[in-house]
């Protein structure tokens, strides 16, 4: 394709965040090329800059799950119709959502099949195949797969009708084991989203009426975006005996008795990348945490056609220096574009340090170092080049972090009472704690009267609330409340 019809398709400028979150998003993510919009309704392409993301995702949550002693493997993608039928809230949760396959090699089926939503039913008929006994367990396994939810409002990256994930299953002895399991792998969540992508999350149970579809027990991590809204960045479920009973997941335990195995399942999705826009991006368009981000460093050379060459010799062995060190690096020597140009253009698409290097800095042995996201610049010494910018790189990596739970911190409120935060919700952004006496007539009203929802029942609320917001008898529960994507 020319350039200029490239071009063309590039949004001319990108809206502020503060005049339009959502056309801001949009905007930012076409700008920096990490998706196109498909033919099929709420399904996107990843293109190469966003599918980037998700393989460094992966690689780094694949080797956590490995060091926990789970192993992947893959199973179909279509679920015969009587699998659904088994766990009765398993499939009045996702009926709603699920693509169905009827009719295959010109013939129509005799059972209906349903493209996977999530593989709880279809690795439960499988494990109670193999297993037998208590030496089999745990049985630790981990998918890496897509699933397709028809979603009724779609978001790119954050709500798609395919999306990307991995869906961890596992199988138990006993109740203790699972538990302990679940909140390994929400932990696991927390340290990777927290450590990895920068940002905040805040870790509690889902309320009765937010939980996983056929789960005893939900647990999540949620993020605060830019504009307040709240992300759910990923689950762990105790599903109890549920769907050890539906499948006849059994095992004979030391006595030589039958114990149905405890069951637990947990997943991240493709969803992270849109939270990574969100948290992190501003005006000037996508920033990206150095672990994550494709490009950490790019290298311009600038100066005048005379001492192009030696300039840009020195800039390619630099470059190697940083590669050798494993920083994912790139040169930008195209001629044809001025520097100016080439700053914008890599600001907007998020690479975390930049480095510029000309004749003066040539003579004086010295390089730049520019940062995305504080735009400080660093003047440093050609021979501690490779020293420096991983030290800028690893700065930018906690001050993102910083930035982004300090805003979430000053975005958080308390309330007591349904006007109380419906007024918040009206005139601010963020979320709020609330005490909630745990009855579900009391949180819809709360999700009727604001649009808010709860989050979760955070592990560490920072404050015990004493009374329910809406009836005033006494709180069970503190519960972040929020609007969510
Ligand atoms: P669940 O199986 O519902 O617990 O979801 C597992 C993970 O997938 C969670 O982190 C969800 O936030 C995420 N997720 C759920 N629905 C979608 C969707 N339509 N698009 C992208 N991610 C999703």
């Amino acid at each position: 394709m020319s350039n200029s019809k490239q071009e063309k398709q590039f949004v001319k400028e990108i809206t502020p965040q503060s005049e339009d979150f959502s056309r801001w998003y949009i905007d930012t993510i076409k700008k920096a090329d990490l998706m196109s919009y498909s033919p099929v309704r709420g399904c996107i392409v990843f293109k190469p800059d966003g599918y980037e993301i998700w393989e460094h995702i992966q690689k780094e949550l694949d080797a956590r799950f490995k060091e926990t002693g789970h192993r992947n493997a893959y199973f179909p993608m279509f679920i015969p119709e009587s699998f659904f039928q088994k766990e009765k809230e398993h499939v009045e949760g996702f009926n709603p959502e699920l693509p169905w396959v009827t009719e295959a090699g010109g013939e129509k089926l005799e059972e209906r099949l349903a493209i996977r939503p999530t593989s709880e039913t279809m690795i439960g008929h499988m494990y109670s195949e193999w297993i037998n006994s208590y030496r089999d367990l745990p049985l630790l396994i981990n998918q890496w797969a897509n699933v397709v939810r028809w979603e009724k409002r779609t978001q790119p990256f954050l709500r798609t009708s395919e999306f990307l994930w991995q869906e961890g299953h596992t199988a138990h002895e006993n109740e203790e084991d699972a538990r302990k399991e679940t909140m390994q792998m929400l932990e696991i969540y927390r340290d990777f989203v927290e450590n990895f992508l920068a940002i905040p999350v805040i870790m509690g149970q889902k309320t009765p009426s937010e939980k996983f579809a056929g789960a005893v027990d939900t647990y999540s991590i949620e993020a605060m975006m830019k504009d307040g809204k709240a992300v759910q960045a990923g689950t762990s479920h105790y599903m109890g005996t549920n769907f050890a009973v539906a499948f006849d997941i059994k095992y004979l335990d030391r006595e030589n008795q039958h114990q149905y195995c405890h069951t637990t399942s947990w997943g991240v999705s493709t969803r992270l990348i849109g939270a990574l826009i969100m948290v992190h991006g501003d005006d000037r368009g996508l920033a990206l945490p150095p672990k994550v981000a494709p490009t950490q460093v790019v290298m311009i050379p600038i100066g005048p056609p005379k001492t192009r060459d030696q300039v840009v010799g020195r800039v390619n062995e630099l470059y190697d220096q940083l590669k050798k060190a494993g920083v994912r690096v790139k040169v930008d020597d195209r001629p044809d574009q001025s520097p100016g140009w080439k700053f914008n253009e890599y600001e907007m698409r998020g690479v975390p340090v930049r480095v510029e290097l000309g004749p003066r800095d040539m003579e004086n042995g010295q390089v730049v170092l520019v940062s995305r996201i504080t735009g400080e610049k660093r003047i440093v010494a050609q021979d501690q080049f490779t020293e420096e910018v991983q030290k800028l790189l690893t700065e930018t990596q906690q001050e993102m972090y910083d930035r982004a739970k300090r805003f979430r911190d000053e975005h958080m409120t308390e309330a007591d009472s349904v006007d109380e935060l419906k007024s918040f919700f009206e005139q601010k952004r963020g979320f709020a704690l609330s005490g909630w006496c745990g009855s579900e007539t009391c949180e819809a009203h709360v999700k009727e009267e604001t649009g808010a929802t709860s989050r979760n029942i955070p592990f560490e609320p920072g404050t015990n609330k004493t009374k329910c917001l809406v009836c005033g008898s006494d709180a069970k529960h503190t519960v972040v409340f929020g609007r969510a994507y």
